[in-house]
Parts: structure tokens; sequence; C-alpha cells
């Protein structure tokens, strides 16, 4: 069974939980750290044979074309995860639409290839901003991971499917996959894909997670994180106990366990093409 590993390519100023703290204004006179720490990936990914889908932010993608091309030249899939990393739901349809086609050029740009797979800036695609979908179709896009089927505060859409599914939209269909989650015997959604939960709890959690979705529901896990996870020696931003906690603090070694592990977990390939996973479980559950 082969499982999705992505990576979110945006540096340690561009979360949303940094956004209260560090104004877009001021990002440009903060010191880049993307591309060493995305290097620092592209290494990991190398030594372990893997394939990764890379959504990449259209600010990172015009300041740092170079790693784009190393990224496309290593095999890994180029997709876009928007251009100034705003919450979808916060913005108008025509602002999502001129943030998304402005992050396409960048990339296209960058390193010739058009984004075809859209992830949005902190799962901001619910209920209120389902009509993303139409306009990612309308783009060209074929791929979206974007939802997270799950309760929380600043995002998730609870009941909307757990595994990667065609979504129809007036504009044509999109492949949606959302990020993986494990349903615990009290009947209650876990999150086992990337955040909080991938940084905090122990690595064992995440690879029981992996193996439940592979095993009993014949399935692949979609798997995220983000270069700053891996980066150590980045400022602190973001104020207060929990908001560092959840952010930086604890971080890093997780990052590094999940992608240097991984490969002893036997049944998990990182492999990040979407369409080539999606048509594995297909054949899987068929
Ligand atoms: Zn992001």
């Amino acid at each position: 069974m082969l499982n999705t590993i992505s990576v979110d390519v945006e540096d340690y100023f561009h979360p949303s939980e940094v956004q209260a703290f560090v104004d877009s204004s001021a990002w440009e006179d903060l010191p880049p750290r993307v591309e060493d720490a995305t290097r620092r990936v592209l290494d990991l990914f190398a030594r372990h044979n893997a394939r990764g889908t890379f959504f990449i932010l259209g600010w990172v993608a015009r300041r740092h074309p170079a790693l784009l091309r190393d990224i496309a030249a290593a095999g890994h899939e180029i997709a876009c995860h928007s251009y100034a990393h705003r919450l979808v739901y916060e913005l108008t349809p025509v602002e999502f639409r001129e943030d998304t086609q402005l992050a396409q050029q960048v990339i296209a740009d960058a390193c010739g290839l058009l984004p075809r797979a859209y992830r949005a800036p902190s799962y901001s695609v619910t209920e209120r901003s389902l009509w993303a979908l139409e306009i990612l179709a309308e783009l060209g896009f074929t791929h979206d991971s974007s939802i997270y089927p799950i309760r929380h505060d600043r995002y998730g859409i609870p009941g909307f499917g757990l595994h990667a599914r065609l979504v129809s939209t007036p504009s044509g269909p999109i492949m949606e996959v959302p990020a993986a989650t494990v349903r615990l015997p009290s009947g209650r959604l876990c999150p086992v894909g990337g955040g909080a939960y991938l940084r905090l709890l122990p690595y064992r959690y995440t690879a029981a997670g992996i193996r439940r979705v592979n095993d009993d529901e014949k399935r692949s896990a979609c798997l995220y994180f983000h270069p700053w996870e891996l980066d150590a020696g980045q400022p602190r931003l973001a104020r207060g106990l929990l908001a560092r906690a959840l952010q930086h603090e604890l971080d890093h070694l997780q990052g590094v366990l999940l992608v240097d592990r991984m490969p002893a977990v036997k049944r998990i390939s990182l492999a990040g093409q979407l369409r080539r996973l999606q048509a594995t479980s297909r054949a899987r559950s068929g």
C-alpha cells in the first residue's frame, strides 16, 4: 500500500498561527529559512528513495525559483499552496481566484510546470468556502487536498468522508484527498495525517494510525508536514505558551522521526503522486 507524503513549502513566518503576531508586510524583512529547510527535506526523501507532493506557496516560488526547479528535478510533484497564505473562508471568490491564479503563474514561471494539485492554507476549505472547489476545477486543478474531515476551531468539515473521492462541481470534477484520520472505538475521529498531533504525539501513534487506515480500511493515508517542522534554529515568533508549543517547540523532533523512521514501518512507501496513489487504492478496494 502506498501512502501520500506531502510537504507544504512555506517559511516559518507564514503559518496562520504566526500571522497573529507577524503581519505579512514584515515578511520581506525576516531572514528566510525555507530554502535550506526544504533542501533538508529533499535530502531525507532522497535517502529513502521517496517521492512526495510539494504544495508550494507562491510567495516562496517568487523568491526561490531555483528551489522549485530542484524539487521538480528530484522527481517530486509540484503543487500549489496559494500565493499569500490567506485563509480561503476569509476571501471572496474573486479574491480566491486572483490569489490562486497568481500562485499558478509564479510557480510555472519558476519551474516550467503548472500545478494540478492544490492545498489551502490551514485546510481552510470548509462548509462556508466549498465554492473554492469549483474555481479550482475551472482553473485546471485535478486534485485538491484542503479538507480535514474533523471538527476543529479553525477548519474541518465533520462528516465529509475520510477517503479520497471525486467531487462534482459545475466546472467539472475534482479529486478531493483528505488528510488521514482514524476513528477511535469511542466513535471520535482523530487526525493522524499531520499538524499538532503529528508534532506532539509519539511517533507510534502516527504509525498505528496509518496501519489502521491501510489494513482495516484498505485505503492509503495522506500525510503532511512543513519544512519548518525540521528546522530547530528558526526564530520563535508566536507568543504565549500554548501557541509556541503548538507551533514550534516540539515539532522538530517529531518531524525528523516521521521521515527518518517511516521506512521502518514496512507498509509505508513514501510516495506522493496523488494520481498514482488513487489508482492504487481503487485497485485495492475494487
Ligand atoms: Zn501552510
